[in-house]
């Protein structure tokens, strides 16, 4: 049989295959639009696809035809699809799933674009209750006369939700768009000069493609910058889109703004499907003038998408670590290209990919280099800790500060990256170590309950007290984490409260907006976390941080290692002394004389940063080439090991590094192994990756698992 092409179209389905699949339309049906879901026939069963559009190929082949269309418009248009395409082509990802990545999981699953009735009940006639339904005319007596309201309203005035109901199946009341705020203070703070400066500079470029890095230090006023550029944006009817670093720990960043503008969404990991669903759909319809977001956010559809920002663009976590491993940083930029309209990357500590393309001339400088508030910039110590008697990590100087800052009834922030109340235990007499059974990792020492917990698999078992090599008690908990250190704090300052706040202790998240109002009650305390501490939070008396361990990140070695730890420190730096006083950070560390910890505290983060460029540079690492690795993993290591090496074989003429073992090889019983390219140039990546796939087509792999990781950040 002959089909003619124009019945024909190429739907993407979300299965690992590369390629698109062709299918008839049957003659009763219209022809589904571009970016439409379809229930189609897929090898033995069904599946659900995105349509492409008509398929440009001329086939003579018997096609199956599509079995349903299920949406009468477009979930995405034809910008989100070139995107989709665009991933799936830079990451190496089979079309189908990329495309089923940057939609919703609900939309993923076939569920319909139905918005939810709008939260605001108002009377819907002069129709009034039976007049014995007492309950019923106080309910509509109260809706009428408060001009409407929302449930949570109705239910805090004391009626119950089934009064409302019935009011509702009785058609007394409906719902309807909750009236707008008042737009309060619309016009923002009156800039200073270089907020002045940088706002100007970005109007100049504001109807086209142009990307800024707004490098501006914590308290300068970057996010009044992005507020006021947003205005301008807004008031020509466009939307913006907002992507921050997770924010479920922060909710005043989203009032920042919502403050601001009114029709304002929010979309975070914390949120339930449907109501992420529920933003997109406001979203796509146009009912928003700002989106909030997550990585995920870079993908939601807009009427008329006028701005892209992406705060603290440094950021690892706009990095996606599974499936698809893309960088919404990254995708936020070809996105505002390819769209043709402005990006603004701002933050503190510039990525040195970012300073790069400043050089380059590819993104517009934009810069604050003083505090908003003219509150005075906090001053760095390095103490050496090397040579000293020790309190469970702190040396006297650091525990004498900490005293002077809380006697000036001012709040003090000591910051550990390490979760736990050890890092591990140790056998003093045979030198067992506490492992995991399922990773080849140290278990960590918890309290409260008492646990040994592994933090890559969350295997755990109870606190042993006699080492199970030996049978002798001679276990020590070696290393510091924060529950350590949260107890110590409580013997050397019994007089303050002290409060942690990690991954552990945030799992309420009610008990952490306790915690919070505590802290900004202002009142004298100490915190202790880890970098969940560094972001976003403002915390107006705290004058005092202590950096417990300042230099492990510097030997890392990853080479993204001096970057990520200078980054980190300067944001957790930042937390101190916003509000008029001025702030004090110390930095422990075991070597003093670090040239990059120097180096950061007499010159700061932008000549590190610059350093940094020269070495990559020398070194010919990205962003002066491309990266990518490839995973395995396998139950059995040499089934991984033995992959990639086929893969490196067929390499020959690139420069690779490896197979190496993964920093921790086993994790949950599997062993993890990976290959690095280095590549002058993206085509030749691609072509690197043509080789292997279809090696990997060829001979099929079903017992390791692997993946490729295109501009990876872990190593
Ligand atoms: P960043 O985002 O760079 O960390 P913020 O925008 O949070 O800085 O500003 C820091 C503080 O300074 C905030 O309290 C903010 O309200 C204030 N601020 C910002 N711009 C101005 C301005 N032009 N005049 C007065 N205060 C300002
Ligand atoms: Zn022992
Ligand atoms: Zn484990």
């Amino acid at each position: 049989m002959h089909y003619k092409t124009n019945r024909v179209i190429s739907v993407a389905v979300p299965k690992p295959i590369d390629t698109l699949f062709d299918y008839e339309v049957p003659k009763e049906m219209a022809i589904p639009a571009p970016g439409t879901r379809l229930k189609v026939p897929f090898g033995n069963s069904e599946s659900i696809g995105l349509c492409l559009g008509r398929s440009e190929q001329l086939t003579h082949k018997t096609l199956k035809p599509i079995l349903e269309s299920i949406d009468q418009q477009p979930v995405i248009s034809k910008s989100e699809l070139e995107i989709g395409k665009w991933l799936s082509n830079y990451y190496h990802y089979p079309i189908g799933e990329a495309l089923f990545t940057i939609i919703p999981s609900d939309i993923r699953r076939g569920k319909s674009l139905a918005l939810d009735d709008p939260d605001h009940w108002v009377i819907a006639s002069d129709k009034r209750p039976p007049k014995k339904a007492y309950k019923q005319i106080v309910l509509y007596d109260f809706i009428q006369d408060s001009q409407g309201a929302n449930y949570q309203t109705i239910l805090d005035a004391g009626f119950s939700s089934n009064t409302l109901r019935t009011l509702k199946r009785n058609e007394l009341i409906k719902p309807v768009e909750p009236p707008v705020k008042k737009e309060l203070n619309n016009s923002g703070l009156k800039l200073n000069d270089e907020q002045q400066l940088a706002l100007k500079k970005f109007q100049s470029g504001q109807n086209s493609y142009n990307c800024y890095l707004l490098e501006g230090i914590t308290g300068s006023g970057k996010t009044e910058v992005y507020l006021q550029a947003m205005k301008s944006i807004i008031d020509m009817g466009k939307e913006v889109l907002v992507l921050v670093p997770e924010i479920s720990l922060t909710p005043q960043t989203f009032e920042r703004f919502s403050s601001r503008f009114p029709q304002t969404g929010l979309i975070h990991s914390g949120l339930t499907n449907h109501n992420v669903l529920q933003t997109w759909i406001r979203c796509k319809t146009g009912a928003l003038s700002c989106l909030v977001g997550t990585r995920s956010a870079v993908f939601a559809p807009f009427q008329n998408l006028g701005l892209i920002i992406v705060d603290e663009e440094h950021d690892s976590s706009y990095k996606q670590q599974e499936g698809l491993k893309y960088s919404a940083r990254d995708v936020a930029v070809k996105r505002a290209n390819q769209m043709n309209i402005p990006a603004i990357l701002g933050t503190a500590t510039p990525s040195i990919e970012s300073i790069n393309n400043v050089e380059r001339g590819k993104y517009s400088l934009l810069s604050l280099n003083k505090r908003a508030n003219d509150s005075a910039l906090p001053v760095h110590r390095i103490i050496d800790i090397s040579n000293q008697q020790l309190i469970d990590g702190f040396s006297p100087q650091t525990i004498s500060t900490i005293q002077k800052h809380l006697a000036k009834n001012n709040q003090a922030m000591i910051f550990i990256n390490k979760r736990g109340f050890s890092r591990t235990l140790f056998c003093t007499n045979c030198g067992w170590h506490a492992n995991c059974v399922r990773c080849e990792a140290r278990t960590t020492k918890h309290v409260n309950p008492d646990r040994m917990i592994c933090h890559y698999c969350g295997w755990q078992e109870k606190v042993k007290n006699e080492c199970p090599e030996c049978r002798k008690e001679k276990l020590i908990a070696l290393g510091l984490g924060t529950q350590k250190l949260e107890s110590t704090l409580h013997k050397l300052f019994p007089d303050f409260p002290v409060y942690r706040i990690d991954r552990d202790s945030t799992r309420n998240t009610n008990q952490f907006a306790e915690v919070m109002e505590k802290i900004n009650s202002g009142a004298p305390c100490i915190l202790v976390g880890t970098q969940m501490l560094s972001k976003g939070h403002h915390f107006k008396n705290l004058t005092l941080v202590v950096v417990m361990e300042a230099d492990t990140g510097f030997n890392s070695i990853d080479f993204r290692g001096p970057e990520k730890t200078a980054q980190q420190i300067i944001q957790v730096s930042g937390r101190a002394g916003r509000d008029n006083q001025q702030g004090e950070i110390i930095l422990q560390t075991y070597q003093s004389a670090n040239p990059q910890l120097t180096d950061l505290v007499e010159n700061g983060y932008r000549i590190l940063a610059q350093n940094e460029l020269k070495i990559r540079k020398k070194m010919k690492f990205p962003p002066f080439r491309s990266m990518a690795i490839i995973r395995a993993e396998a139950s059995i290591p040499a089934l991984a090991e033995n992959l990639l090496r086929n893969f490196n074989l067929l390499l020959a003429d690139y420069e690779t590094l490896g197979p190496a073992p993964a920093i921790v090889r086993k994790i949950s019983n599997r062993y993890r192994y990976q290959l690095m390219i280095l590549t002058d140039n993206n085509l030749r990546l691609n072509n690197a990756f043509s080789i292997i796939k279809d090696y990997a087509s060829k001979n099929h792999q079903r017992k390791v698992k692997w993946s490729i990781d295109i501009d990876p950040i872990e190593i």
